[in-house]
């Protein structure tokens, strides 16, 4: 089986849909691989491989990751017409299957993959069974647990853009923590209406969010604890080496400094040689740690490993907006944050990486709904006054995306049961930027 999902092509794993292809090989004795679709890739050449490969094997495809991307969403009506088994899985699997609440009776929604996808299939991979296969129309729920499948074989992963080409994987990850700790916290925002339709009578509405409020994992997922350390040395074990070290990974865990040290002195004692371990945090993670840190660094400093703060959610320099996204963070919060990383670079030297020019790619989302001149200027006063131009903001900003799925989801849908207003969809985003009168 081919599972299809999105890829950048730059040499990175795909750690959800390999270890799925590994568990229906291992466990239900189903070859499969892993095929990631880059933005420009051939379609033409793409059908044209899926037509030799299926030539010898049961035509059954499955897509993971979509990432929103049309052109996927596409592919998968496609081979459904053309008489595959369609399976869809990952991240939002059961609201992509079932789409946006209402759709039947409101037209401009988003209606869900459910009429061209055969099997939805919610949770961890280890739920799925062969007897599945024979199913349609059905969307099947597995629980996440602590006690998930977690091998991977880091061989599986092929590219495609006009041609087949197998991905020699450079960058890992490794789940330290099911789920996100932040999305079990429920928060409710006051949010004005989008700034073009101000003037539209359009009120502020309450809304409920578990974790940031643009998440799209958040309400998939939730949060159901860390992995056992014995389990996480087993899958950095697993990882592929390059030139006698385990090749840099992603630790998953929006709170991995507090088990940080732990894991070092582990890895440390069973002689496992690392090279680089990435984190993906949040900012109230590095503020309560910052005492720690220092320790944690010159552990890692004497086993040679480099600690590279990757992806901090920074989000917005605007107060009002880190409220509006529910980011439990304040301006105050980030500079402290700022501080810390710059302190600890001069100490740390080339085993501590959190700049933008080491590699580091921080959140910032602009535009989002609420821009203003107010916000403008305030954001740009905060990057100018704490330097944040030189080491922190990203060469570009992401611009807020609302997956339908997302709390944002349903405050528009809340805007378009009060109003007359509706807003433009594409795939599974809502156009906020986009309103119909
Ligand atoms: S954006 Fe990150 S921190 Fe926020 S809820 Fe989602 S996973 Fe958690």
């Amino acid at each position: 089986m081919i599972i299809f999902t999105h890829h950048t092509g730059e040499p990175h794993g795909i750690l959800g849909a390999q270890m799925a292809a590994t568990f229906l090989q291992q466990k239900l004795s189903i070859p499969s691989i892993v095929v990631g679709i880059e933005r420009t890739f051939s379609k033409d050449r793409l059908l044209r491989f899926i037509g030799e490969y299926y030539a010898r094997e049961k035509k059954v495809v499955a897509f993971s990751h979509l990432c929103g991307r049309k052109d996927l969403i596409q592919l998968v009506h496609e081979l459904k017409q053309e008489g595959f088994v369609t399976i869809l899985g990952g991240p939002q699997a059961r609201q992509d299957y079932e789409g946006e609440p209402e759709a039947d009776s409101r037209s401009y929604r988003f209606r869900g993959l459910k009429s061209f996808i055969d099997i939805g299939f919610q949770g961890p991979v280890d739920g799925f069974r062969s007897e599945h296969l024979s199913m349609r129309n059905r969307l099947i729920e597995h629980p996440w647990t602590k006690k998930i499948f977690l091998e991977v074989d880091w061989s599986n992963l092929y590219t495609f853009l006009d041609t087949l080409k197998k991905l020699e994987v450079r960058l890992g990850q490794v789940l330290n923590a099911i789920g996100c700790p932040y999305a079990s916290k429920q928060r409710t925002v006051i949010l004005p209406p989008p700034v073009n339709l101000r003037e539209k009578g359009v009120r502020d509405l309450k809304v409920r969010s578990q974790g940031c409020i643009f998440c799209d994992v958040s309400r998939d997922k939730s949060f159901h604890g860390p992995v056992e350390s014995d389990r996480v040395i087993g899958q950095i074990e697993g990882l592929p080496e390059f030139d006698g070290r385990k090749i840099p990974f992603e630790l998953i865990d929006e709170y991995p400094i507090g088990s940080l040290g732990k894991l070092l002195e582990e890895v440390g004692s069973q002689k496992i040689r690392l090279s680089q371990i990435n984190l993906v945090c949040r900012v109230d993670d590095i503020n309560a740690h910052a005492s720690d840190l220092p320790e944690i660094l010159s552990q890692a400093q004497k086993q040679d490993v480099r600690i590279m703060f990757a992806s901090i959610g920074f989000e917005s320099f605007s107060d009002r907006l880190l409220q509006y996204f529910c980011k439990g963070i304040t301006l105050a919060d980030i500079v402290e944050c700022v501080e810390t990383l710059r302190r600890l670079k001069d100490r740390f030297g080339s085993h501590f990486l959190y700049r933008r020019d080491e590699g580091a790619n921080h959140g910032f989302i602009r535009p989002t709904p609420w821009d203003d001149g107010e916000t403008m200027q305030e954001m740009d006063r905060n990057i100018f006054l704490h330097r944040f131009f030189e080491d922190i903001l990203p060469e570009h900003s992401t611009p807020l995306i609302i997956h339908h799925a997302s709390y944002l989801g349903d405050w528009i849908r809340e805007i378009e049961s009060t109003t007359d207003i509706t807003f433009g969809r594409d795939g599974t985003w809502i156009e906020w930027w986009n309103p119909f009168f």
